[in-house]
């Protein structure tokens, strides 16, 4: 009987770790299952701030991209221009680019998305100009005025003229962060490459080419093929089909 006790003990042993094993297998498999689908939800939705603009790439959910459409119309329609300063208590919250630009972190999966987009169609972009703090928009008024009366121009006639190709200080989408100037690489693509494809796509990922030709009166500004500004997909859009710049889609009248 003792002998048959020990047995049905060791028996029954048995079975409680085969149970806790098949348990801890379970268990596992599931682990590695939610890391597995987390895990790349996470890689997508947060990358590292890496700015890979101008060098590499990542993929931008799409639920991403999404979510910032929805709670971004108060941000992304802000109209500045030389008759709309920047106001007082505007704040930046930006991410640095690979190549040490900064823009506007909002921005950056749209401006990621729409780079990698680019490349796939065999154009190589570079953001050559991002967010400017106010002195940086100043200094470079500076050089343009002093540019211009090198040339010969008098002093008032060189500002008027450098103010058609540089904005006031505090009246640079630049100084947004939500603005960037896009150039060639200068390696793979030129310029005239580059300005067509974005031309022609940049509204699929929530940017328009903001001081178009044929708007030079209503924007202040003169055609600039390198500058595009996000306004989010919804109104790039419709600027985009019903060519109307900035201050048209809003109504304002300056
Ligand atoms: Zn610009």
């Amino acid at each position: 009987m003792v002998n048959c006790n020990n047995k049905l003990k060791r028996h029954s042993g048995i079975r409680k770790n085969h149970i806790i094993l098949r348990l801890i297998t379970v268990a596992a498999v599931i682990g590695l299952l939610w890391y597995c689908i987390n895990g790349l939800d996470f890689n997508e939705v947060s990358p590292e701030p890496i700015l890979s603009v101008g060098t590499g790439s990542f993929n931008v959910s799409s639920a991403e991209t999404k979510k910032n459409d929805t709670d971004e119309t108060s941000w992304s329609l802000i109209l500045v221009n030389r008759w709309n300063a920047i106001p007082e208590d505007y704040s930046v919250d930006l991410t640095e680019l690979s190549n040490g630009q900064t823009v506007d972190k909002r921005i950056y999966p749209a401006l990621q998305k729409m780079f990698d987009a680019a490349r796939a169609d065999g154009i190589y972009p570079a953001v050559v100009s991002g967010y400017r703090t106010a002195e940086k928009q100043q200094s470079l008024m500076d050089e343009k005025i002093a540019a211009y009366k090198t040339e010969g121009y008098s002093a008032s006639q060189a500002k008027a003229e450098a103010e058609t190709w540089v904005a006031i200080p505090g009246t640079s989408e630049h100084q947004l962060g939500i603005a960037v100037d896009i150039n060639a690489d200068g390696v793979k693509s030129n310029g005239s490459e580059v300005y067509k494809w974005l031309k022609q796509n940049s509204y699929r990922y929530g940017f328009i080419l903001r001081y178009p030709p044929s708007k030079t009166k209503i924007t202040g500004v003169s055609n600039e093929p390198w500058h595009y500004r996000y306004a989010g997909i919804k109104a790039a859009t419709a600027m985009h089909e019903q060519d109307l710049c900035l201050e048209e889609y809003l109504g304002e009248k300056n």
